[in-house]
């Protein structure tokens, strides 16, 4: 509904839909590529910690400074090489605005993370979508010619696919001129980093988020790395915008994350063998799975379709991720659980498809 007291404009914001969080009911939820294991034991007794009573009377340190310490010391980078934000999708919205506002169209692709054209709207950016092979494989030889800017996840999202790093390194040269921002928010599940070609790179900006593989999505926290000048332009965006994005809490608890690796690993690795065996259990049951590199993959069912299979699940108290958008409404997008929350979708996809097709 509208209302006469809107900017103008207001209401035709289409607002990004984020994947459902349902209250009280017990599902079995695979529809958000949250982490089924807990964060780190070490972030977690930070909450226990009696200097946090002092810590939150006061404001936080406005520039993160031991959290972008850890940050810089993990991926071997000076803290001024680092941004932190309330999250990755924080993160990424002042970089639309830092980077990408230039007389030109930004360019992503056509099926990859649905915020981008959600914050393109709200700044006023034309943006193109050049279209992914039928494979979901991405041509880098698309992304040429002028543009405001370049952005797309690695591994992209919904598809899971991954994109090396060489194919990274080309985009960045047909974009010398322009910012290349890669969404590593799935990175950690296989993929090798941009990281190391910050260096090299002053065109390059690489965001993480805490969301996924640090399973601390409640937590808020995402941060991007790259030469101190993007670093500069982030800074004087949140500036403007909200000097305390990250509370006294999530400095700490972040910090201990991600300074716990160990940690990090085991789950990971975790999630990466009950992945292989998804797909494998999947493609028995006649799924076309999308080759993926991140904690969920992208299948068609095979039968009378995606949405009927997500809703007959849904009943059952399994949720999975459906999306009504050209070129992938015939697939299921399935977050990687615990491999008891992987057989029990394995047995009821089996049960619904075969009395579907009986
Ligand atoms: C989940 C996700 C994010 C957002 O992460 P937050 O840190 O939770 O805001 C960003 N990009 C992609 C591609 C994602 O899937």
């Amino acid at each position: 509904m509208s209302s006469p007291f809107w900017s103008p404009g207001l209401e035709k914001l289409e607002p990004y839909v984020p994947g459902e969080q349902p209250r009280g009911r017990k599902l079995i939820k695979l529809n958000t590529n949250e982490s089924p294991y807990p964060p780190s034991p070490r972030a977690l007794e930070i909450l226990g910690d009696a200097q946090l009573a002092d810590a939150l009377r006061r404001y936080p340190d406005p520039e993160s400074c031991e959290l972008r310490a850890v940050i810089a010391e993990r991926f071997d980078l000076q803290p001024e090489q680092v941004f932190v934000g309330n999250g990755s999708d924080e993160v990424l919205a002042h970089s639309f605005y830092s980077f990408f506002r230039h007389n030109a169209p930004l360019l992503f692709p056509d099926i990859t993370y649905s915020f981008y054209p959600v914050y393109c709207q709200l700044y006023g950016i034309e943006y193109r979508t050049p279209p992914l092979r039928d494979d979901f494989s991405l041509a880098v030889e698309d992304y040429s010619g002028p543009a405001a800017g370049v952005i797309l996840p690695n591994p992209n999202a919904p598809s899971g696919r991954y994109l090396p790093l060489e194919e990274i390194e080309k985009l960045l040269q047909l974009q010398p001129e322009r910012v290349v921002v890669i969404d590593e928010a799935y990175i950690d599940f296989g993929g090798e980093s941009a990281v190391p070609l910050i260096d090299r790179y002053p065109n390059l900006l690489v965001t993480h988020t805490l969301s996924k593989s640090y399973a601390l999505a409640g937590l808020r926290l995402g941060f991007a790395m790259g030469q101190q000048p993007l670093i500069d332009g982030l800074n004087r965006t949140k500036n403007s915008f909200n000097s305390y994005p990250i509370d006294a809490i999530a400095q700490r608890l972040a910090a201990a994350a991600i300074d716990d690796s160990a940690h990090l690993a085991d789950c990971c690795g975790k999630v990466i063998a009950t992945r292989e065996s998804t797909v494998q259990a999947l493609r028995e049951l006649d799924f076309d799975v999308v080759p993926s590199k991140a904690n969920f993959v992208l299948a068609r069912p095979p039968g009378p379709g995606a949405e009927a299979l997500y809703l007959a699940l849904r009943e059952r108290g399994i949720l999975v991720r459906y999306f009504n958008k050209p070129r992938i409404s015939e697939y299921l997008r399935i977050s990687i659980g615990t491999d008891e929350e992987m057989d029990a979708l394995l047995r009821n996809c089996e049960e619904i498809i075969g009395s579907q097709t009986e």
